[in-house]
């Protein structure tokens, strides 16, 4: 059934392929993060302009707290995206996961040698998003008004970052209902019944 998560491979299944995204899907995914980075920008400018205030010596001081934010906001947000991917391999599966920096990709990831079945791994794939998208828009909320944008950028950062994660999952929505899935956060292994 679709629920199972297993440590080792059942018998019967056999290596089915693998989700190497190809040139066309690649521009696929750059074209979903662009759109998710562009929508939220243009609607956080329209309901909330954030140049508002003139620039002087008295606040770039403001200016330069609020850009070292931004910046160490973006770095935790990537950590904690891939801990939430992490823990929820690990909860679903017993299996600890790996974590790593891929250089040649320029991202980070979260990986386990579990095989998961379909729903699980959409599970795995998107509560980062969901998580972290609930989490930023209630931090937009809440903090003063001109500390908006710094958690809102982080927020644009989670949308537009989600956008590999999105066109995984609309991929292995379309497998058949025993796929299972390994994700070393490297590569996608598939596996099916022979
Ligand atoms: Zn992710």
């Amino acid at each position: 059934m679709s629920l199972r998560t297993v440590k080792s491979l059942p018998e019967g299944y056999a290596f089915h392929g693998q989700i190497d995204l190809n040139k066309a899907e690649q521009r696929i995914v750059r074209l979903i993060h662009l759109v998710l980075g562009l929508v939220p920008t243009v609607l956080g400018i329209l309901l909330a302009p954030p140049f508002t205030q003139t620039f002087n010596v008295d606040n770039l001081m403001l200016l330069a707290i609020k850009t070292l934010t931004v910046s160490i906001g973006a770095i935790l947000y990537i950590i904690g995206h891939e801990a939430v991917h992490g823990i929820v391999m690990w909860q679903l599966s017993h299996v600890k996961p790996t974590f790593g920096f891929s250089i040649r990709n320029g991202n980070a990831f979260a990986g386990s040698t579990a095989y998961f079945a379909k729903t699980p791994y959409l599970i795995v794939a998107l509560v980062p998003l969901l998580f972290w998208g609930v989490v930023l828009g209630a931090l937009c909320v809440l903090v003063p008004r001109d500390w908006f944008w710094i958690v809102y950028l982080i927020q644009i950062l989670n949308l537009s970052g989600a956008a590999g994660d999105l066109y995984v999952s609309i991929r292995i929505l379309k497998m058949p209902s025993d796929v299972l899935v390994q994700d070393s956060g490297m590569e996608m292994k598939l596996y099916a019944k022979s």
